[in-house]
């Protein structure tokens, strides 16, 4: 059998894995930062959930759901994004009033696999859930715009939009529908049709949309409360120096997509990859979902983008690399006296040569090797910017830390 990963998956293990490990745990940091706590789905939830959760006319329902029957003959699918499943389990808890969850997991598309495109990606979000009010849309927004420039992502632009709601936006997809009647011949074959079914996606087609830069706005037909609960996000975005960009063809193609969208742009990735993360307010998704009315606001950032987007380089997870000319039971020990002093430790457990213990070492990254001769003795200590000195291994971890701090 071939040992490669599915097509369009990834084995992600040292060194790179610790530039993950990195960027998810500045995630936990900031989500928390922010007042939300952890939440966990189920990875696969009943197919229907996405069909009406993310829309049955959306291709990631049409052409990318890993959709399968189990055993029960029942179909389910790998989820391909995290907003229904989250609002699905606030549905089903029960809760009343503002909730808010932070997530962190795999999803599934089918998709075309290249760089930054994958059939399994990482994504994190939050959702912030029964809120209205605008500072619900400014804090998600601030939220993912603080995390991604904490953690490097270059270039980074908000693009910012309203798509009204159900009294505005019905007479500006009419409007925004005799237009492109009137444009019809120039727009691409995957648009013409959506001219009847959903105008709102021409907008948003890469072919199409510098050919409609006069193409009515959303943002210039807003009703009264929309125009104000936009204008609201703007001010405040811009009292908390959070820079964004007004992006009129930047649109949802559903109808429970209310209000603000977003997305987050890295300029500096090559066009087609180069959103790390997108969201916006969906007042109708909860009832789409059979559920009482509960609006609500969120995003997803995705993390294989974001790691290619800051292009961090992979650092060693080890402290301490212990080479013992002692048995390798005994280089355990002291490496356990170590760890359980917080210090990142490792060590040959196969007892080899000493020169073997050394590549070990010096593949292992560790900025400091300490030669282990027994374990009364000091051990002889030996860092990488080419100190060496002997430190007796109960005074080891502290050494290490002052050196460190
Ligand atoms: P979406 O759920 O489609 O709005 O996507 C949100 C973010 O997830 C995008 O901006 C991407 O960064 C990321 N993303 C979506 N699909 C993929 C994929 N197939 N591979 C890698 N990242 C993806």
């Amino acid at each position: 059998m071939s040992f490669q990963p599915p097509k369009g998956t990834d084995d992600i293990g040292a060194p790179q894995s610790s530039v993950w490990r990195s960027v998810l745990g500045e995630w936990e940091e900031w989500s928390a930062r922010f007042g939300y706590p952890l939440v966990m789905n189920p990875i696969f939830e009943a197919t229907e959930l996405f069909q009406r959760g993310v829309g049955d006319t959306n291709e990631v329902v049409t052409k990318q759901m890993y959709t399968f029957t189990d055993r029960g003959g029942r179909s389910v699918t790998l989820r391909p994004e995290g907003t229904a499943g989250v609002v699905r389990a606030f549905l089903a808890s029960g809760s009343l009033g503002a909730w808010k969850g932070a997530y962190s997991g795999p999803m599934f598309r089918y998709e075309r696999p290249q760089g930054g495109r994958r059939r399994q990606f990482w994504q994190v979000g939050v959702e912030y859930l029964d809120v209205e009010a605008p500072p619900s849309d400014v804090e998600v927004i601030e939220l993912g715009y603080r995390y991604l420039g904490a953690v490097g992502v270059p270039g980074l632009e908000v693009r910012l939009n309203s798509l009204g709601d159900g009294v505005c936006r019905p007479g500006y997809v009419e409007e925004l529908r005799s237009f492109l009647r009137s444009r019809y011949e120039e727009l691409c074959e995957e648009s013409k049709p959506l001219v009847d079914t959903n105008p709102l996606r021409v907008l948003d087609c890469k072919i199409c949309a510098p050919k409609l830069k006069d193409a009515p706005a959303m943002a210039d037909r807003l009703c009264d409360d929309c125009s104000a609960h936009f204008k609201e996000v703007k001010e405040t975005l811009t009292r908390l120096d959070v820079p964004f960009v007004e992006d009129h063809r930047l649109v949802r193609g559903l109808d429970y997509y209310t209000r603000t969208a977003f997305e987050y742009i890295a300029r500096e990735l090559e066009t087609a990859q180069n959103a790390v993360g997108g969201g916006g307010r969906y007042d109708g998704l909860a009832e789409a979902l059979g559920g009482r009315r509960t609006p609500g606001v969120g995003f997803a950032l995705g993390v294989d983008r974001i790691i290619l987007a800051t292009g961090r380089e992979p650092r060693s997870e080890v402290d301490v690399f212990v080479v013992s000319e002692v048995p390798a039971a005994d280089a355990l020990v002291a490496a356990s006296r170590l760890r359980r002093e917080g210090i990142r430790v490792d060590f040959d457990s196969e007892g080899r040569s000493i020169k073997t213990q050394f590549r070990a070492a010096s593949r292992s990254g560790a900025p400091v090797t300490v030669v282990l001769r027994s374990l009364d003795e000091p051990v002889d200590v030996r860092t990488q910017d080419g100190l060496r000195v002997g430190v007796p291994l109960g005074e080891l971890a502290d050494w290490l830390k002052a050196r460190s701090g």
